[in-house]
């Protein structure tokens, strides 16, 4: 392991001696297995592959990043909790994150006693970085980077997240859950300059398999060496293995439900714009819009009233009065906009 990555892991992880579990001890192709004390019988009845490794290959070829720099988590939950465990010192160590952002990474932190440091984002919903800055202290270990991001669905200026990879002395996260549906280019390239960088990914969005909980990292071999010494050995079902190799065989099926995504996300978006009780709809280089009302909590109660269910984030920092809206069929959307066209609150 590289020095510097070393000395960001915790003690206790470092000088751990991991579970060898049956299947690690012995993968080659035996006729006869004995070792794992499973069943004889049955369709899912052994063990599957610890490590994931011809779903590795498939992602490998799809990325462009090497099978050995993947990380495959039971959701990104997963990964966001392993960075948090990994990295930090209970009671000591500190994260950055930059609301308005994703709720997980407050929690995660916050299950493992790790303390927070909220900077937020501008008014534009860029990095504050002098404020980030500022907030950096010796023990701050993870700053998380949504990017594009959720709520605000706006992608993150790249020169300021490069600065922050090549100043900041811990990981730093970059969660690009939404990245199929940005004009922008993933962080991917920059793995090999940067050995202190995760970039997470997800197949619950534009994949379509939110279902089968499947949350990417990569990240450098010394990274990706930990999290797969702390991971619960079968943290990945047999079942989940095999569905989503079987369904990132057709990458054409997924750019076309992607390019039908973004269509409809700017036509919802051109729809809302023409509404009264609109007062702004934000860029989004995601698959959601975030929309400004001039009264969100009432506009939230008529459409649950009616039946359909966006996201209330008018209690997030910056924004005021603003709801979530996921993209959804053009038939969902019609019904949204037209039940909307009939509101008068
Ligand atoms: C939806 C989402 C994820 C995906 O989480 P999974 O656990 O992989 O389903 C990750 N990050 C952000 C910002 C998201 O919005």
């Amino acid at each position: 392991m590289t020095n510097s990555i070393m000395k960001l892991v915790r003690d206790n992880i470092r000088e751990l001696k991991p579970y060898t579990a049956a299947r690690h001890e012995y993968s080659g192709n035996a006729a006869v297995l004995l070792d794992a004390n499973e069943s004889a019988y049955g369709e899912y009845n052994r063990y599957p592959d610890p490590l994931q490794w011809q779903l590795k290959f498939q992602l490998a070829r799809i990325k462009g990043v090497p099978a050995e720099n993947i990380f495959i988590g039971n959701g990104s939950d997963e990964v966001i909790d392993l960075a948090c465990r990994v990295f930090c010192e209970p009671g000591r160590d500190n994260v950055i994150i930059c609301p308005p952002t994703y709720g997980m990474y407050e929690v995660c932190a916050n299950i493992n006693n790790v303390a927070i440091k909220k900077v937020l984002l501008t008014k534009d919903f860029q990095p504050d970085m002098p404020a980030i800055w500022n907030a950096v202290d010796e023990n701050t270990r993870l700053l998380f980077i949504c990017s594009p991001n959720n709520p605000t669905g706006n992608t993150l200026n790249r020169q300021d997240v490069l600065q922050l990879l090549s100043s900041f002395k811990g990981i730093v996260i970059i969660d690009e859950a939404y990245i199929n549906f940005s004009a922008q280019k993933s962080f991917t390239e920059a793995l090999t300059t940067f050995p202190n960088l995760i970039i997470m990914q997800t197949l619950s969005k534009a994949w379509g398999m939110a279902g089968l909980r499947l949350g990417l990292a990569f990240a450098s071999m010394d990274i990706i060496d930990v999290f797969n010494k702390v991971k619960p050995p079968y943290n990945i079902s047999q079942l989940s293995q095999e569905t989503a190799l079987f369904k990132l065989q057709d990458t054409a099926v997924v750019n076309e439900l992607t390019r039908m995504t973004v269509a409809e996300r700017n036509r919802l978006s051109l729809l809302l714009r023409g509404l009264a009780i609109v007062e702004k709809v934000y860029d989004s280089d995601a698959n959601f819009l975030l929309v400004k009302f001039k009264d969100a909590g009432k506009v939230y109660e008529y459409l649950t009233g009616n039946k359909i269910v966006v996201r209330n984030r008018s209690k997030e920092p910056l924004c005021d009065h603003c709801l979530r809206i996921t993209t959804g069929t053009a038939s969902e959307n019609n019904q949204l906009i037209n039940l909307l066209k009939q509101y008068n609150g």
